[in-house]
C-alpha cells in the first residue's frame, strides 16, 4: 500500500468511491471539492466569515502511543470542534495532517473509523490533509463559518457582566489520573476521551454573550485570557464552580472544586454576559439541554492589576495561582 492508496482507503470517507465532487458541481454545497486535488474548494456565503483553528496532538505528549486509536481520533476532532463552538461557529470541514511511524493497518482502521463516525455526527467532512512518515502526530485544521460580526471573541467583556460556564469542570483532569487504571470510572473516561463540543450553545451565545472561550487549560488560566483581553479582573466564586457527582465522590468537596478551577481538558464554554442578555440565554438554553452555571462577575481592573481573583462563600479572597492551584489561605 503506497501513500495514495492509504489516503484513498482510510481518508476518503467524506468523499466516498473516490467520486470527488467537481468544482462548483453544486454551488449550494459548502464543500465544492474535497480530498484528491491540490486544494479543497469551499463556498463561503457572503454574509458569513470563515473561522479557522488548528490543534496538534503529539504521541507521548498529548496521548500515549498505546491509547485507543478510535478515541484518539475522535478526541482530536472534538477538541478542534470545541474551538469553533467557542467562537459561535458552525463546522464546515477539516483537514488532517497525519505523521505515522509505520503503516499499521490495524491502527489506521480504528483511527479512520473513529474519525469518520464523529465527522458524520458533527456534519463536518474531511476535505484534505497531508500524510508523512515520522513520530506519531495528528494535526487537525478545522474550518467553520459564523455570521458576520457575530463571532464570540475574548475581548468583549464589560465590568458587571456575569461569568458563566457550561456543564461541569474537573472531570477530565481526574480522568487523566486514572486513564491507565482498569477500574477507571466509565463516566470520567468518557469525559476525557469524548468531550462534547458545545456547538449549539456557542451559536446561541454568538450574538448574545459579550466574550467567551472554551476551557482547555483550566478555568483560572482561561478566564484570565478573557480578563486580560477585556482589560478587566475576573472574580470567581469557588463554591459556585459546578462539579459532577462523580468528581465529588472521588475527591470530596474541597479538592473537587480545586481540581475544577485548575484542571484542563474539559472543553466546556466559559462566557460573560450582561444580566439582561443572560436572562435570554438562560431561557433559550433550557431547550438545548445544556446546564449553565453562574460562577462570578467581571470587575473593573483591580488596583494590583491581577486578572483573576477567587473568593470563598464569605467573600474572602483566596490565594490562588492562575497557572493552576497553588494553595489557599483565608
Ligand atoms: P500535494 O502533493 O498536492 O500536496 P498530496 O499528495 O499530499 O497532495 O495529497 C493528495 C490529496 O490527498 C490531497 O487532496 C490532500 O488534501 C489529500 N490528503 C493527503 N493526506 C490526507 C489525509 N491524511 N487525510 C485526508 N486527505 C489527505
Ligand atoms: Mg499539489
Amino acid at each position: 500500500m503506497n501513500e495514495f492508496e492509504l489516503i484513498r482507503h482510510y481518508f476518503c470517507f467524506s468523499t466516498p468511491d473516490g467520486r470527488y465532487p467537481a468544482p462548483d458541481a453544486d454551488s449550494s454545497s459548502p464543500v465544492a471539492l474535497g480530498v484528491g486535488d491540490d486544494c479543497a474548494l469551499l463556498n463561503i456565503p457572503p454574509d458569513r466569515q470563515l473561522a479557522v483553528t488548528t490543534d496538534t496532538l503529539v504521541s507521548g505528549v498529548h496521548f500515549t502511543t498505546d491509547g485507543p486509536p478510535g478515541l484518539i481520533a475522535r478526541r482530536a476532532l472534538r477538541v478542534n470542534l470545541s474551538d469553533l463552538a467557542a467562537m459561535g461557529a458552525t463546522p464546515l470541514g477539516f483537514q488532517l495532517a497525519l505523521t505515522l511511524p509505520a503503516l499499521d493497518r490495524n491502527w489506521l482502521e480504528l483511527f479512520s473509523a473513529g474519525l469518520a463516525e464523529d465527522a458524520e455526527r458533527f456534519a463536518c467532512p474531511l476535505i484534505g490533509g497531508d500524510t508523512t512518515r515520522g513520530p506519531l502526530s495528528i494535526t487537525i485544521t478545522m474550518m467553520g463559518t459564523v455570521p458576520r460580526q457575530q463571532a464570540l471573541t475574548r475581548s468583549g467583556a464589560n465590568a458587571g457582566d456575569i461569568i458563566c460556564v457550561s456543564g461541569t469542570l474537573g472531570d477530565a483532569a481526574l480522568a487523566l489520573e486514572h486513564l491507565a487504571s482498569p477500574a477507571a470510572d466509565a463516566y470520567l473516561l468518557e469525559r476525557y476521551w469524548l468531550p462534547e463540543p458545545r456547538l449549539t450553545l456557542g451559536r446561541l451565545l454568538g450574538s448574545r454573550a459579550s466574550a467567551g472561550l472554551d476551557v482547555s487549560d483550566g478555568l483560572l488560566q482561561d478566564v484570565g485570557h478573557i480578563a486580560r483581553a477585556s482589560g478587566l479582573t475576573a472574580c470567581i466564586e469557588l463554591e459556585k464552580v459546578p462539579v459532577s457527582s462523580s468528581l465529588l465522590h472521588h475527591k470530596g468537596d474541597d479538592a473537587a472544586r480545586r481540581l475544577a478551577i485548575s484542571g484542563g481538558d474539559d472543553y466546556e464554554l466559559c462566557f460573560t454576559a450582561s444580566e439582561r442578555a443572560l436572562a435570554e440565554i438562560d431561557s433559550r438554553a433550557i431547550g438545548i439541554g445544556c446546564r449553565i452555571t453562574r460562577i462570578g462577575q467581571m470587575l473593573p481592573l483591580s488596583a494590583d492589576g491581577v486578572a483573576v481573583i477567587c473568593i470563598d462563600d464569605g467573600g474572602h479572597r483566596l490565594a490562588i495561582r492562575e497557572t493552576g492551584y497553588d494553595h489557599f489561605q483565608h
